[in-house]
């Protein structure tokens, strides 16, 4: 490769496509490099396109039909092949997303009954499946739809990005199209981290807290806001988009950990005085976050606007053990059905014995790996069979409990433990 010091005192080059001087029409100089004529005009293209598009596209969604829609029961078959249980938060997706539709479509035909949207927040620990849920939600849709995550934002002017950048990315998945954009859905995840830090706000300055949730509540309310299309704060001179959020669907996710002791502690608060014991019976300690409600949200640390701005709350289940051995070989594209795929392509039939399968389950339990354990457990097994089989002759190849053991204690698979 040639250095770059030598090529900077052999020709001038255009910093965007590298290309020497006598290569190109001509070069502008810039402070620190330069930009070749072809070069400019592309970036021409790209800033008309970028800010044009919202002018010329207002009808963008009223293509959609609503026989062609699919309808929640469907939305909620096509969720079930890919993510194992989660009933109620996948009814409550499929309505909210249908329902989402409907509010499109009737806006063409200006109704006097305006259909508000329902924004969701969706509760449920760490790799239970919200991210899942959103992104196989996804593949179905007919609007654009794009994953942020709150924890890198901050209130403006504090390192971090600010909370316009969040529609960034639904902007580019709508390449730039600010109508269709507008009627996209965005899925916001771990906002928990943006949660109040402490029952008192005002002793230090929470910038990633409070300030950053009142910003949101911007976004979740709707309003027009000045969107940078590139994103972050790294291109002060780009010049904004404006966005208007009062179509667009949030779906929040969050693992908010330990909000169990603030639902159990208002359950408790509650039930004293009246039928204490058989209100305390009928409790399912093991999965409290089915009784969430808005008021843990609260205890949390989210502000009482944003909770009223997400008024579908919807929770996850812990996945059991029957829950993990079914992640592992029942979703259209399960882990090991994966395996047997790649096998598959050297010709060669690969099974499992079922005592494997339990055994990888425990595995995952035992070191508090859940299901995003699964795949490291079944890869630290296969790893040695990946390697040989390719150069060997053989048809079949059977994983027995022994060989699954041998891999596992040889590889130490305490160190893929987290928690
Ligand atoms: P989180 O709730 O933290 O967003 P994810 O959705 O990212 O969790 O889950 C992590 C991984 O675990 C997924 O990619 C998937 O392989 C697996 N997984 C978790 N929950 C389920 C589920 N209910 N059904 C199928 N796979 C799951």
């Amino acid at each position: 490769m040639e250095d770059s010091k030598t090529r900077k005192k052999t020709k001038n080059r255009c910093s965007f496509c590298g290309r020497p001087e006598n290569e190109v029409g001509f070069l502008i100089t810039g402070m620190d490099g330069y930009i070749c004529d072809s070069c400019s005009t592309q970036a021409y293209e790209i800033v008309k396109e970028a800010t044009s598009s919202g002018a010329n596209s207002t009808t963008a969604f009223n293509r959609l039909n609503i026989e062609e829609l699919p309808k929640p029961l469907e939305i909620k078959q096509f969720l079930d092949q890919y993510v194992i249980g989660q009933d109620d938060a996948k009814r409550f997706l499929s309505v909210s997303v249908y329902n989402h539709y409907k509010r499109l479509l009737q806006k063409s035909t200006q109704d006097d009954v305006e259909i508000e949207k329902s924004n969701i927040i969706m509760v449920g620990s760490t790799g239970t499946g919200k991210t899942l849920l959103a992104r196989t939600i996804a593949k179905l849709l007919k609007v654009p739809f794009t994953i942020v995550d709150a924890t890198v934002l901050t209130e403006a002017g504090y390192v971090g990005e600010d909370i316009e950048s969040l529609l960034t990315r639904l902007l580019q998945v709508a390449d730039y199209n600010v109508a269709e954009a507008e009627q996209g859905i965005v899925f916001i995840d771990e906002i928990d981290k943006i949660a109040r830090k402490g029952d008192n706000p005002s002793i230090t300055r929470d910038v990633s807290g409070e300030g950053v949730q009142q910003g949101l509540l911007k976004l979740l309310e709707g309003s027009i806001v000045n969107v940078p299309p590139q994103g972050g704060r790294k291109h002060p001179e780009q010049k904004m988009i404006a966005v208007n959020t009062k179509n667009i669907l949030f779906i929040c996710g969050g693992a908010f950990d330990g909000i169990e002791k603030k639902i159990a502690q208002r359950l408790n608060t509650h039930v004293v005085g009246y039928n204490t014991a058989q209100k305390t019976l009928s409790l399912d300690k093991d999965n409290m976050l089915q009784y969430i409600a808005p008021q843990d949200l609260k205890s949390f640390g989210l502000i009482p606007e944003i909770i009223g701005r997400l008024p579908i709350l919807t929770y996850l289940n812990p996945l059991d053990r029957d829950a993990l051995c079914a992640i592992l070989t029942e979703p259209k594209n399960s882990i090991i059905k994966q395996y047997i795929k790649l096998l598959e392509m050297d010709g060669v039939k690969l099974s499992f014995d079922k005592e494997v399968l339990d055994y990888i389950v425990d595995k995952a339990v035992e070191y508090k790996l859940g299901a995003r354990g699964l795949r490291s457990i079944v890869e630290t097994i296969m790893m040695d069979v990946m390697f040989d089989i390719p150069s060997q002759n053989k048809k079949k190849y059977n994983v027995t409990l022994s060989f699954a053991k041998e891999q596992v204690e040889k590889a130490n698979l305490a160190r893929l433990q987290t928690a």
